[in-house]
């Protein structure tokens, strides 16, 4: 294919370049996927206008990456990063170019891209491809390559090193033993490169369809090491007779059987066991975790911490993890379940079962049975639908109504409040106002004149 079709809008978009004695080309993401028959993500263009001269072109236009000779077009409402061509020279950091130039020849800037199928041009004029380093040979044999000496372009910037997985795990390409040779080789660079940039192409990586093959590669080529060696250490780590596979293994596996939905789920369904290693005890001949969940909602923490996730994703992905061990039957009285909504939160509830689902889908090579998740869900529904109390908020009393009736002010009223709520709990019934003010009357009585 010598050409790619493009929209109407993107012929506009370029025709604003052309006019004005410009040249305008997609790159990168787009092109690839039109390649390779998937949707694009985003578009990138390149352009060997200069960002000033970028910015006379049209009339929204926010200077976003400026040092980089990157801009940001408003047009027709999308956001469109438009890059100056550009060389880049001496990374003496592994990180970042020591210095940007620009220049007005377009095998240059494609040269300076990090992988064959990823360096492929199509001109906004025509949609003609330029593609100098045989990406459309690798796009069809499914193969992720370095431009140039892979050792080289790894030390420029370690940061491909997680691209090059990131993208086999995306597109479901091999990757050539050369450049693989080079990421185990210079993995080293990983560690030079900022925790944000890492964990954008983690996200990605753990948002592809099936990423387990690509962090059994990693863990191989000891580049997981790099960035999670809590996972690593994960490997060998033998279970029990529940588990047919190591705790890497069964985590990698439990992260597969996790749907892609958000990266809390991706994140909570890989790191639900990694405090495993570290409580790992043998008792009569058999091994036993005892409170993993605890020790690995921490570990998760941290690790996430470290990677710089939000404070949200942080909380929501260690919930999940410390909360993953109950243990449902059908003997639990209402009381038990109402607690379980209670400590793990509604809005928490759906992706706690497709954790334990995904955690019990890769115990051993069996389906996995939910007979009993959805047991629960159904009790919860009949909970949640009669509207019984399940917090402090929920009860047909207040603080101002305890210091009404006489109780002072201060910590007992949070003491009584939660005797109310476990009364409640126990017995739904007895939230009525007059009911829950006599017992906490009651209470009071006992406690401030235990011998009355
Ligand atoms: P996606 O579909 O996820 O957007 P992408 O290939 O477009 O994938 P981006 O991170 O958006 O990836 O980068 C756009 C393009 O910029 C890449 O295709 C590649 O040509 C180039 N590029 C990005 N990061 C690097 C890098 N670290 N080193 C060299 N080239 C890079
Ligand atoms: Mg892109």
């Amino acid at each position: 294919m010598n050409k790619i079709p493009l929209s109407r809008k993107l012929i506009q978009f370029g025709r604003h370049f052309s006019e004005a004695g410009f040249h305008c080309y997609l790159v990168g993401g787009a092109v690839r996927n039109i390649l390779a028959g998937l949707p694009p993500s985003d578009y990138d263009f390149t352009t060997d206008a200069t960002p000033a001269e970028v910015m006379k072109l049209f009339r929204k236009v926010i200077p976003t990456g400026i040092q980089h000779g990157t801009v940001t077009v408003l047009f027709q409402g999308e956001s469109f990063e438009v890059t100056t061509f550009r060389l880049e020279e001496g990374y003496s950091d592994s990180r970042r170019p020591d210095a940007v130039h620009y220049t007005r020849n377009i095998n240059e800037d494609l040269a300076r891209r990090d992988f064959t199928i990823n360096a492929i041009a199509a001109s906004l004029e025509d949609g003609s491809l330029v593609d100098p380093n045989g990406g459309r040979e690798d796009i069809k044999k499914e193969l992720i390559r370095c431009i140039g000496v892979p050792e080289e372009r790894f030390n420029e910037d370690g940061l491909r090193i997680l691209r090059l997985f990131r993208f086999q795990a995306k597109l479901g390409f091999r990757i050539d033993e050369a450049s693989l040779a080079a990421a185990e080789a210079t993995r080293e660079n990983l560690k030079k490169i900022s925790a944000e940039r890492i964990r954008d192409e983690l996200v990605k990586t753990l948002l592809s369809p099936a990423p387990a093959e690509t962090f059994r590669l990693m863990l191989k080529t000891g580049v997981l090491e790099m960035f999670l060696p809590e996972l690593a250490a994960c490997s060998g780590v033998d279970q029990n007779q529940y588990h047919k596979w190591d705790v890497f293994e069964h985590s990698i596996r439990c992260m597969d059987a996790m749907p892609p939905d958000s990266i809390e789920l991706r994140a909570a369904a890989l790191l639900h066991d990694i405090g495993k290693p570290q409580v790992k005890q043998f008792r009569e001949g058999e091994a036993t975790f005892y409170n993993h969940e605890q020790v690995s909602g921490r570990i998760a923490e941290k690790i996430l911490k470290r990677l710089k996730f939000s404070n949200r994703e942080i909380e929501k992905t260690a919930h999940l993890i410390t909360q993953h061990m109950f243990n449902y039957t059908p003997d639990w009285g209402a009381k038990a379940v109402r607690r379980f909504i209670a400590r793990v939160g509604i809005e928490n509830l759906p992706d706690l079962y497709k954790l334990r689902l995904a955690d019990r889908v890769s115990h051993k090579d069996e389906a996995g049975d939910d007979r009993d998740l959805k047991e629960l869900a159904a009790r919860i529904e009949e909970i949640l639908e009669r509207g019984d109390a399940l917090s402090i908020r929920d009860l047909d009393i207040n603080g101002n109504d305890l210091m009404e009736a006489g109780i002072p002010r201060g910590k007992i009223l949070g003491i009584l409040l939660e005797q109310l709520l476990e009364a409640v709990m126990q017995d739904p019934d007895q939230n009525r106002k007059e009911r829950l003010l006599a017992i906490a009357m009651e209470i009071y009585r006992q406690r401030v004149y235990p011998g009355d």
